[in-house]
């Protein structure tokens, strides 16, 4: 029987939420775990319908405290605010401190700021998804005598969504997408994203393209020329970040924490990190969810296996993955690789994928 061993979760993103579903796994292998994580773990698969108001909240949230209880895993509710690989602890948000002998951190990402743009503090960002909801409250208020004006900062996968969701709200007058590439869904195949590009000025999306913006304030829009365009209400969908937590030294990098192909940190074989709070060093990976959730298996065996003395695994990243863009009016965009299709049905896929993955930590 190993030496136990304190292994302490640092937040419950997708590959963590794996290791509490495996815990008595890692019990039988000598951990003893403790997670510190907030509550309730929000799944952002939905978080475009819920925060647009057609999904309800509940539909994409995890409990982690009854996830934790029922897999005999410790779980201390709040957020770390120091991992320290010196003294070997972590401090939480509310001054205590652990100590560990292995440390795993999944935290997610933030909302990314491009350089030198301004965004004001009523601004709502797409991470974390608990102020992204924050846009659900606010819809709930259009201003007296007509509907809501909304200003979408940029066109990737999440302002896509909710520009398109957004839209298809019948209380909505006007959806300003604002990108500063030269044409909306570059990152998908030509056709598709022509395709997109009608669906959005059918809805009645006013596209800004080849923009670049240096302010967003809660009640307007600025570009580089000057023009200023005017909103109640915007959303910051500029890409995500890793989070402070992952930037700061000694361990983080401005990327997020550096991890080798085994999830281990470069210079620290006792850390680990998963998700996109990991800066992949073996090659640079997109901040989508399906990363996080294929590092949990291997996530859980190398911690497993660096028990036994055994050679840790690694994680090869799928080159091709399923994508599926909920938006909204009954309608999804799937895309892998050169495939795609715009229907109904992918988003009947999608519901299935993601009731399916949520239904594995909701039992
Ligand atoms: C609107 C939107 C839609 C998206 N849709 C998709 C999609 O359809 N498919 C897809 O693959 N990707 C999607 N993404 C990307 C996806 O959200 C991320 O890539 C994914 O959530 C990252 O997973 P993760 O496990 O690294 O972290 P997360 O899922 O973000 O989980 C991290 C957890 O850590 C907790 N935490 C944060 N800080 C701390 C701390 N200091 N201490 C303790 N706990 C902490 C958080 O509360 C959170 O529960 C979307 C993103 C957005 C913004």
């Amino acid at each position: 029987m190993p030496a136990e061993r304190r292994l302490v979760l640092v937040g419950a993103g997708h590959a963590h939420l794996h290791l509490l579903r495996h815990a008595p796994r890692l019990a039988t292998a000598g951990y003893r775990v403790t997670l510190v994580a907030p509550r309730w773990f929000d799944y952002s698969g939905s978080a475009a319908a819920i925060a647009a108001g057609d999904l309800d909240p509940d539909a994409g949230r995890i409990d982690v405290a009854a996830l934790a209880r029922d897999h005999g895993v410790e779980h201390r509710i709040g957020l770390v605010a120091d991992v320290d690989p010196a003294a070997r602890t972590v401090t939480t948000d509310d001054g205590a401190w652990l100590e560990w002998d292995v440390v795993s951190c999944n935290v997610g990402s933030v909302a990314a700021v491009p350089t030198g743009v301004e965004v004001a503090e009523e601004v709502i960002g797409v991470k974390p998804l608990a102020d992204l909801h924050r846009l659900r409250e606010r819809l709930r208020q259009p201003p007296p005598g007509r509907g809501h004006q909304v200003s979408v900062i940029g066109a990737g996968p999440s302002g896509i969504e909710l520009a398109a969701h957004l839209a298809a709200r019948p209380d909505t007058d006007r959806v300003h997408l604002v990108e500063a590439g030269p044409r909306v869904g570059d990152f998908l195949p030509r056709r598709a994203a022509a395709r997109l590009a009608a669906l959005l000025a059918d809805r009645g999306v006013s596209l800004t393209s080849g923009a670049a913006v240096t302010r967003v304030d809660g009640d307007g829009v600025v570009l580089a020329d000057g023009t200023r365009t005017s909103h109640d209400l915007a959303v910051l969908a500029t890409g995500l970040a890793a989070p402070p937590l992952a930037t700061r030294p000694p361990l983080g990098g401005d990327a997020g924490f550096p991890v080798r192909a085994t999830l281990q940190h470069r210079d620290h074989d006792d850390v680990y990190a998963a998700g996109d709070c990991a800066d992949f060093l073996p090659q640079p990976l997109p901040r989508i969810g399906v990363h996080g959730v294929r590092q949990g298996p291997v996530l859980l065996a190398a911690l497993e296996t660096r028990q036994r003395g055994a050679a840790a695994p690694a994680y090869r990243p799928q080159q091709r993955a399923l994508s599926i863009l909920d938006l909204g009016g009954g309608t999804a965009l799937a895309v892998r690789g050169r495939w795609w299709w715009l229907g109904r049905s992918s988003l009947v896929l999608k519901h299935r994928i993601d009731r399916s993955w949520l239904a594995d930590y909701r039992d």
